[in-house]
């Protein structure tokens, strides 16, 4: 049997990273059988169907990797094949009209489906006396145009959040109803945040576009949604998409709920942020910097590189070029009240700054080595221990109290800015 599996989200909302890993693992399921992915939008609430919640998921697939290889269908467009399977179901008196609806009256008896992650589910049709089909304004409901869509493209795996397991003893009777043959089903954990509860706004970010903007790298958060209650065994953390598609098995993913957590994804994106070529990196960083107008379009490409290689191993998002690094691109840098306070108001290190801006604006190579040779000849004339200067110049070049290596941040920067920092600094403290 040909693997055909689906994804079927409602544009409704955002990608939710808890139906991003649905759509993952219906991905590597059917790549990993070299079977068919399927995307069809389940867009028949009118009134909660948005063409810029439609954008934001298909930007999401794209940004995971995934291309559907049939879709996407829209089911909106679909609607003559669901009247059409109604009249079947009207003709043979097992639906009937009600109020302007479609009903579908349950025979009362039990039913059963084995999930390929829970076992048998049994339920009883009396929790569901009747359900409808068609609702008064012509349109299909969830459970029915499903079961339609799913038997007519032949979907062979049905693999879907939790949530929906009550869904599926509706949705059986109706395949039973139509004469539809079954898929298989799996039904997999939700995501829950820290606490426990559903993964919802409280605990962060829940829309893949969030962690997109943010930079984290496509391959690092495919990755670690794929971890999230499924492991290949043996320990293995970091794996690219290719090696989750060969060794993507559906019947070992875990039955429990799985718990979002921020580190690890941080932790797994740093990994991939330390082995991303520093030539890409750059370019990676440059983006972001030039929308955000701190890097002009025509940036020099070897300095960037320079920057990448300075940063790379502090990084755990993109963004953090931004938010910790924003001093290599900003004149003054933002100085961090706190470090300034605790490092550069002391009593003569205005003084000092300037002697060391002397001597470093006399450098004719202007490296890490020379910088550190220089900054530190001073140190040991001056008697100082050496964190009375490197502490204070961190915070005069950088704004902040921690930052990568000192003469490393000096070389990037290079002379005229950290002479002209120096002497900055030293301004203003003495104007306070
Ligand atoms: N549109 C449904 C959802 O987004 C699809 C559920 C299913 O996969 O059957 O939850």
């Amino acid at each position: 049997m040909s693997v055909r599996v689906r994804f079927a989200p409602s544009p409704t909302g955002t990608l939710h990273v808890g139906s991003a890993r649905t759509a993952l693992f219906n991905w590597f399921f059917a790549k990993h059988h070299r079977g068919t992915f399927i995307l069809r939008i389940e867009d028949t609430d009118q009134k909660r169907s948005n063409p810029a919640f439609l954008e934001d998921i298909s930007a999401g697939l794209a940004f995971l990797g995934i291309t559907p290889d049939e879709g996407p269908f829209f089911q909106s467009q679909r609607l003559a094949l669901y009247q059409e399977h109604v009249q079947r179901l009207l003709q043979a008196g097992k639906a009937i009209h009600q109020e302007g609806a479609v009903v579908f009256p349950v025979p009362h008896r039990q039913v059963t489906f084995t999930d390929l992650l829970h076992g048998d589910i049994t339920v009883q049709t009396t929790l569901f006396p009747t359900l409808v089909l068609m609702k008064s304004d012509g349109l299909p409901t969830y459970n029915f145009a499903c079961v339609v869509d799913d038997a007519l493209m032949g979907i062979s795996h049905v693999i879907r959040g939790d949530d929906h397991i009550a869904n599926t003893p509706k949705q059986l009777v109706l395949y039973e109803a139509l004469g539809f043959s079954l898929p298989v089903f799996a039904h997999i954990p939700l995501i829950v945040g820290a606490d426990r509860s559903r993964l919802s706004k409280r605990q962060g970010a829940t829309s893949v576009t969030e962690y997109r903007q943010a930079g984290y790298l496509a391959e690092a958060f495919v990755n670690y949604l794929a971890l999230l209650g499924w492991a290949p065994g043996g320990n293995r953390e970091l794996m690219p998409p290719q090696e989750l598609i060969e060794l993507f098995d559906l019947s070992t993913v875990r039955k429990t709920a799985a718990q979002f957590d921020l580190r690890k994804l941080d932790w797994l994106n740093g990994q991939y942020l330390k082995r991303t070529p520093v030539p890409r990196l750059a370019e990676l960083l440059a983006a972001r910097l030039t929308a955000k107008g701190w890097l002009s379009a025509d940036y020099d490409r070897t300095w960037m590189e320079q920057v990448a290689a300075l940063v790379q191993d502090r990084l755990k998002v993109l963004e953090d070029i931004e938010d910790q690094h924003g001093f290599l691109f900003q004149e003054p840098p933002p100085y961090q009240d706190e470090a300034v306070a605790q490092f550069l108001r002391r009593d003569g290190i205005a003084a000092r700054l300037l002697e060391l801006k002397e001597r470093l604006s006399r450098l004719a190579v202007f490296d890490a080595a020379t910088t550190e040779v220089a900054t530190r000849a001073l140190i040991a004339e001056r008697h100082l221990d050496s964190k009375e200067l490197i502490h204070p110049v961190r915070v005069a070049l950088t704004g902040r109290a921690v930052s990568p290596p000192l003469f490393g941040v000096m070389a990037v920067l290079g002379k005229a800015r950290v002479v002209q920092r120096l002497a900055y600094a030293a301004t203003i403290l003495a104007k306070t």
